[in-house]
């Protein structure tokens, strides 16, 4: 079965005439979010639906390349292509108030996560799937200081560090971008079936692989001065350490993980979109994290 990238709107399987004609209805409908998509993924001057199935095929075709690799590609695409994404942008020559932007509407992002994994979890019988989740979950759920190091703890760290406490953070709510995408990863962890459920958030962590350079990305999420900066908090270093460590990195395995069992069940196309709708939720959580930070910014 294929799928809207953009509303999840099902069609048979591989029928890329029936999808096309439909997001180009839309389209014509002015629907903001199929034009936005268009206007992102597969930019044309007209889109007459004959001319555009061989391109809506040919952005999904995976001859001569991997489930996983096409993920790797399509991310690093949108957020460190040409025009890299402005949270990547911010964050090569960061001030201090981003770190903040970050910290807090990643806060509200790594809550969402715990329970998505935990839907992955309740959804599969797979013991390797399961472990491999619950690696990823269980120190960010435990942060209590007992289990280690985890996003979680230096997150509260790191904006303790820079003026938002605990208390402060936690009783705070993310902004809308940030809300809407929590409520669309949610409502995939909900629905859809476990495979797609892991494809709307694993692949989530290419944001952060060290694979990412090796991949084709010419950007890191933060800029290559950023460990040598003096005025940079401790904090804010160790943090970026831990994400960005490669042992601390899930992303490559999971990728793994879900181009096996995207296969085994035939369900690569539904799996192609659900990753495209989520990483389009992490566009619009990212972009609040830089409007948070310049709410900070122009409070200070
Ligand atoms: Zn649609």
């Amino acid at each position: 079965m294929t799928k809207c990238p953009i509303c999840a709107m099902t069609f048979p399987k591989s029928d890329y005439d029936g999808l096309a004609k439909h997001i180009v209805q839309m389209k014509e409908k002015n629907d903001p979010f199929h034009s936005g998509w268009l206007r992102d993924y597969v930019p044309m001057d007209n889109y007459d639906v004959p001319d555009f199935v061989p391109k809506l095929k040919a952005f999904y075709n995976l001859t001569g390349t991997t489930l996983s690799d096409w993920m790797f590609k399509v991310f690093i695409n949108k957020f460190y292509g040409v025009k890299p994404h402005p949270f990547v942008e911010t964050m090569q020559r960061p001030k201090k108030s981003i770190f903040l932007g970050f910290g807090v509407e990643y806060y509200f992002f790594l809550k969402e996560k715990i329970r998505t994994l935990s839907y992955v979890i309740a959804k599969t019988d797979k013991e390797d799937v399961q472990k491999f989740e619950a690696k990823i979950l269980l120190p960010e759920l435990l942060n209590d200081g007992t289990s280690g190091k985890s996003r979680t703890t230096l997150l509260l760290k790191m904006c303790d560090s820079l003026g938002v406490n605990k208390d402060a953070l936690v009783s705070s709510a993310p902004l809308p971008p940030t809300i809407h995408s929590i409520k669309l990863w949610n409502s995939i962890a909900e629905t859809e079936n476990w495979v797609e459920v892991m494809a709307s958030i694993n692949p989530l962590d290419i944001l952060y692989s060290p694979a990412v350079k090796k991949k084709g990305a010419k950007l890191f999420f933060y800029g290559d001065s950023v460990m040598e900066n003096e005025w940079i908090p401790e904090t804010v270093k160790e943090f970026l350490a831990y994400l960005s460590d490669p042992a601390n990195d899930y992303a490559e395995a999971g990728l793994k993980l879900l181009e096996q069992y995207a296969k085994e069940i035939d369900d690569v196309e539904g799996v192609q979109s659900t990753f495209v709708r989520s990483i389009d939720a992490l566009d619009r959580h990212l972009i609040a994290r830089v409007t948070r930070a310049k709410q900070y910014e122009s409070k200070s």
